[in-house]
């Protein structure tokens, strides 16, 4: 039997790292993704030291030739990509009428941009094979609004959207196209927000200028929480779930 073969972008760490681990540890191939070379390489030989198949590729999402060079050599080396990934992501937090015109093009470039391009890539070669399933993680900012975070929601509703529009035209070859949209995860990104604690403490109890509301499980995500998440529908056990977007964040925008 073919082994199953995952591209993984933002594999470097946080949730795409978790992503990587998890779909190695059921025995998928991954070709892991990041534009930050020198921490791809570190995640990536811890993971073959455990004896996991990941291979590190370096690219940067946001320049088409580089990912179309990118998913020619990952089919070169591997073989043929079942599965696709978009974790990459980035955030800039500040009031709209203060972002700068960097922060706009920057956010949207990666978050929306980069979904688009590694799409493209992959889901042109899974068409001419007639199976695939694509996971674009969002975000639950792209459906609740959020202070401070108005260029990230935008960029994950225009990520959110073009995955269920790609979904409903690749349904057909039958490859399905679905999104996964995390609440605060305790990840890189999050920390980055403000200290760790306090991230966790203003996402839990939802303080109104960061965020809207509160999480009623009452704890931020782990990585592994997503990644299993993301698992699931890049899964047979999926085999009938296409164009759905998967909120995982305690239940802080539902209900
Ligand atoms: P992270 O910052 O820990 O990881 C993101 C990874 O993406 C990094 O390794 C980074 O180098 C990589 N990356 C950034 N720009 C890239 C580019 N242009 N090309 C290739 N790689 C690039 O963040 P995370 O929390 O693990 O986020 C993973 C995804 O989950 C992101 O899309 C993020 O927006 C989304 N998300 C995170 C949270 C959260 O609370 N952590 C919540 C909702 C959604």
């Amino acid at each position: 039997m073919q082994e199953t073969l995952a591209l993984v972008t933002g594999a470097a760490g946080g949730i795409g790292e978790a992503v990587t681990r998890l779909l190695a540890e059921q025995g998928t191939t991954v070709a892991a993704v990041d534009r930050d070379a020198e921490r791809l390489t570190e995640t990536a030989a811890l993971l073959r030291k455990e004896g996991l198949a990941v291979t590190e590729f370096a690219a940067d999402v946001t320049s088409s030739s580089a990912v179309e060079r990118l998913v020619e050599e990952v089919e070169t080396r591997l073989g043929p990509v079942h599965q696709l990934v978009n974790a990459a992501g980035v955030l800039r937090l500040g009031p709209a009428h203060t972002l700068t015109d960097e922060d706009w093009t920057a956010t949207l470039s990666v978050n929306a941009t980069g979904v688009f391009h590694m799409s493209r890539a992959v889901v042109a070669r899974m068409i001419r094979r007639r199976t695939g399933a694509v996971v674009t993680v969002a975000s639950n900012a792209a459906g609740t609004a959020r202070a401070e975070m108005a260029a990230y929601a935008a960029s994950k509703a225009a990520a959110t959207a073009f995955t269920k529009c790609l979904g409903l035209e690749v349904a057909s070859y039958g490859i399905r196209c679905n999104v996964v949209a995390p609440g605060s995860t305790d990840t890189p990104m999050l920390r980055g927000m403000h200290t760790a604690e306090t991230a966790a403490q203003a996402s839990v109890a939802g303080r109104p200028d960061q965020y809207r509301v509160g999480i009623p499980l009452g704890k931020v995500a782990l990585p592994e929480d997503v990644a299993r998440a993301v698992a699931f529908l890049l899964s047979d056990d999926a085999g009938h779930i296409t164009m759905h977007e998967l909120t995982v964040d305690g239940g802080a925008t539902l209900g």
